[in-house]
């Protein structure tokens, strides 16, 4: 049997390189492209590696990678980088493959109903390549009432609440749980990253915000919860490994990836706790926003902005809830295309750096 293709937009991070090892250890694909932003050693290892014919450079803009889909029609892409930029490959993705792979949470956070829309006028399937809405779309079920989206709390959860405006980068960076790439471990530690899951999860699965609740839950071992309304919970256990939600958003509905290592219960402790408002204030804006796609498209913007001035060390870990917040309270709107939406990145990205001065 023919393999089937596969494109990893994002191939040189941390999703696309352990794309790349789940697919190594199954059989039946064949990576046939792969766009690395700066990476280029890497790059070139892995194209050696896995005789990959198109590595496309996207520092210099996406164009390349939107025309190599539509050329290629991959049975598989996989959109894995992080940013606004996510949101037109997935549009592009999804009319030119059978299947796409999700990893970046900006497209649905910002363009939630175009990438619906694309899905309602194809047959492509889209699969959530993020841990909790994996997942959640094996527990689903008719009568779900409520679902739970489980969190870590970040590299910074333990910190005293006065000294979290001293952590630097170094600190942040180092998350308790998973190994993932920069921007995503510090959007853990302010726990935006768990609002735009909250978002994310809200147009996968047609659920209200007022029916998604978070906890924080420290040992990682449980990822996501549905409550059903005849009073069962069913509940997703594992170790932490993106590999397994990769694994499984490839071969679904089979599941081929051996892994064969289970947490032994008889030494699991689970605890769970309410997330602290005070703590992570930008967390939850993502509840108040979340029918408004113009401060959607800010919220991520600002906090793209702000992430990467508290990295280069311009402004304070506390100052980026400060970011998102102020450009929330100037942004409006109602974008009706991905055109209205690119506007809006750029204003809320133009405005954000106008607040981070002013601080
Ligand atoms: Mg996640």
């Amino acid at each position: 049997m023919d393999k089937r293709t596969v494109v990893i937009v994002g191939i040189t991070g941390s999703i696309g390189t352990q794309a790349l090892e789940v697919i190594q250890k199954i059989n039946g694909f064949q990576v046939i492209a792969g766009t690395y932003h700066s990476n280029q050693k890497l790059a070139e290892q892995i194209a050696n590696k896995f005789k990959i014919d198109k590595m496309i450079r996207t520092s210099e803009g996406y164009d390349e990678i939107i025309s190599q889909i539509e050329k290629l029609r991959p049975d598989i892409t996989i959109v894995a980088i992080p940013g606004f930029a996510s949101l037109p490959i997935t549009l592009k993705a999804i009319e030119n493959s059978n299947r796409v792979l999700l990893a970046s949470k900006e497209a649905l956070v910002c363009g939630g109903w175009l990438v619906k829309n694309a899905l309602k006028n194809s047959s492509t399937e889209l699969l959530p390549v993020d841990s909790e809405h994996s997942a959640l779309m094996q527990l689903l079920e008719d009568g779900t009432e409520k679902i739970l989206l489980t969190c870590s709390g970040g590299a910074l959860r333990d910190w005293n609440i006065d000294g979290l405006h001293d952590a630097k980068p170094t600190d942040v960076l180092r998350h308790p749980v998973w190994n993932m790439g920069h921007k995503i471990t510090v959007d853990s530690a302010t726990m935006v990253n768990k609002g735009f899951e909250v978002l994310e999860a809200y147009e996968l699965f047609n659920i209200d915000v007022s029916k998604i609740e978070v906890l924080l839950h420290k040992e990682g071992l449980i990822h996501a919860g549905v409550f059903l309304k005849d009073g069962t919970m069913k509940l997703h256990m594992g170790f932490p490994d993106m590999k397994v939600p990769i694994a499984y958003a490839l071969t679904y509905p089979k599941r081929d990836y051996s892994k064969m290592e289970w947490p032994d219960l008889s030494l699991v402790n689970l605890s769970f706790y309410p997330v602290d408002a005070k703590r992570y204030p930008a967390f939850f804006l993502a509840y108040e926003i979340a029918k408004d796609y113009a401060k959607r498209t800010a919220y991520n913007a600002a906090d793209e902005v702000a992430v990467e001035s508290f990295l280069s060390g311009k402004i304070k870990f506390t100052d980026i809830n400060k970011v998102i917040e102020r450009v929330l309270e100037k942004i409006d709107g109602t974008p009706r295309d991905l055109s209205d939406l690119t506007q809006l990145d750029k204003l809320a990205r133009r405005l954000a750096l106008e607040v981070i001065e002013c601080l």
